[in-house]
């Protein structure tokens, strides 16, 4: 599978929103790109992918991106010029990933999603802040969304009375890294 240049391109206002300002757009391939989803999958760390039905969807520069066996759709488009730029970008982002994949490690399972009060309940809970967060829920709503990293809980990692939930923490976070 290679993903052609060549793509037809729709662009629509949302329908749940008629009259809305900001567009979206859909690009149409004749080939089969579901190939690339469990590359795609491995590289995009915040995806979310279905193989069961074929689908990946992920967020790119405040976009919502979801790829189907045959089109992939952009949202909150301004106008068609940047519909047609970003989905070029895009494009070029799904062939480079394809034509590296002899490097990388495909994931063919949904990627287990980190939710805040699950690593809450295995964080001190003291509150510290020596994490730099005013809580340890606050630190653990970071983690979720990859603008924190678990070591900066130092007492979790210095204190031996935290050795099991920083097991079982980490082992979390490698099942959600895939
Ligand atoms: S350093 Fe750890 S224990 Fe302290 S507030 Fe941050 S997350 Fe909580």
């Amino acid at each position: 599978m290679f993903i052609a240049k060549d793509y037809e391109l729709r662009l629509e206002a949302p329908a749940c929103e008629p009259g809305a300002e900001y567009w979206n757009a859909t690009a149409h391939f004749a080939d089969d790109i579901s190939e690339v989803f469990p590359y795609l999958n491995a590289q995009w760390t915040g995806a979310i992918y279905n193989p069961a039905v074929r689908q990946i969807t992920t967020n790119i520069g405040g976009r919502a991106v979801a790829l189907k066996p045959h089109e992939i759709t952009l949202s909150n488009l301004p106008d068609r010029d940047t519909a047609v730029i970003e989905m070029e970008k895009i494009v070029a982002e799904v062939n480079r990933i394809w034509m590296d994949r002899e490097n990388l490690t495909p994931l063919h399972t949904q990627r287990k999603r980190l939710v805040a009060m699950e690593i809450y309940t295995l964080l001190p809970q003291t509150n510290c802040k020596r994490c730099g967060q005013p809580t340890c829920f606050a630190f653990a709503s970071k983690i979720t969304v990859g603008e924190a990293d678990i070591q900066a809980c130092t007492p979790l990692f210095e204190e031996e009375q935290y050795a099991e939930k920083r097991q079982a923490l980490l082992e979390m976070l490698a099942q959600a890294s895939g």
